[in-house]
């Protein structure tokens, strides 16, 4: 479980984040909606020290952090080490093979030994449909299959959680559905997640927990059917495209 308490975060004279609390359950996935410019990006990225809150405290397992206190280079390490963050454009090394983009974070940040790394990554690249494509560069992959590997990258790392912002919002429909379908199996699978996204019949199938947070408030904090067929109002409006 991961636990942030009174979390605020301010840039330049805009709060951001305001006094936020929020638990999100090991196993599950909860995702976060909300309008554009809400604060969606920056919770997340709080939880990896993207982005460092002034005040509020995180609990993550064995650690805990008082974000207006110093951080030691160990105890962002610890943090970093058990997540993974998926990011909207995939961000994939060019100059990297497929599988040297999976296996170069497991084999140089976490020291894992080669071979049993390049096996792993490996399997994971065939269980997405990519096990082909392994010796190819991404700039010969098309965007949903590079969204792919950025997933088995971020999952090689075997994190606790893996951070998802907007995965498919560059992506055109089909290759979102495919992209999607991973995700789904990977919830399934019980992985951690925590994402963002704006596509709503994916949070709905996908959810096991809904925050939705506007103007760095958290508004609703609750499951998917609390938020889908028993929307508040706000949420309503929301869910049917006035923000
Ligand atoms: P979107 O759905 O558009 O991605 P979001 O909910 O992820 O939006 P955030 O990116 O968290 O929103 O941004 C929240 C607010 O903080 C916005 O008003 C944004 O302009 C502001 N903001 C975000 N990052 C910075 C930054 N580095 N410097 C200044 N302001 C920022
Ligand atoms: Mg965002």
């Amino acid at each position: 479980m991961i636990t942030l308490k009174n979390v605020v975060k301010t840039y330049d004279d805009k709060t951001v984040l305001k006094d936020l609390s929020v638990d999100f359950p090991d196993g599950k996935t909860t995702v976060i909606l909300g309008p554009s410019g809400s604060g969606k990006s920056t919770l997340l990225r709080s939880l990896d020290l993207l982005v460092r809150p002034e005040s509020g405290t995180i609990d993550f397992g064995d650690i805990s952090l008082d974000y207006s206190k110093p951080v030691s280079k160990k105890q962002s390490f610890d943090i970093r080490k058990k997540t993974s963050m998926v990011f909207q454009n995939w961000n994939l090394f060019p100059n990297l093979t497929v599988l040297q983009n999976v296996t170069t974070a497991p084999i140089t940040v976490l020291k894992r030994p080669k071979k049993q790394t390049e096996q792993e990554a490996r399997q994971y690249l065939a269980q997405v449909g990519l096990a082909e494509y392994a010796d190819r560069y991404p700039s010969q992959l098309s965007g949903g299959q590079q969204q792919r590997v950025s997933i088995c990258r971020a999952v090689a790392m075997n994190p606790e959680y893996v951070l998802l912002d907007e995965p498919t919002s560059a992506l055109d429909p089909e290759l979102e559905t495919q992209v999607l379908l991973i995700l789904e199996d990977l919830s399934k699978m019980g992985q951690s997640m925590i994402l963002v996204t704006h596509n709503m019949e994916f949070a709905r199938s996908v959810a096991d927990k809904i925050i939705f947070v506007e103007d760095g408030d958290i508004l609703f904090d609750g499951t998917p059917d609390e938020f889908f067929n028993h929307p508040t109002t706000r949420i309503k409006d929301f869910l049917s495209g006035i923000t």
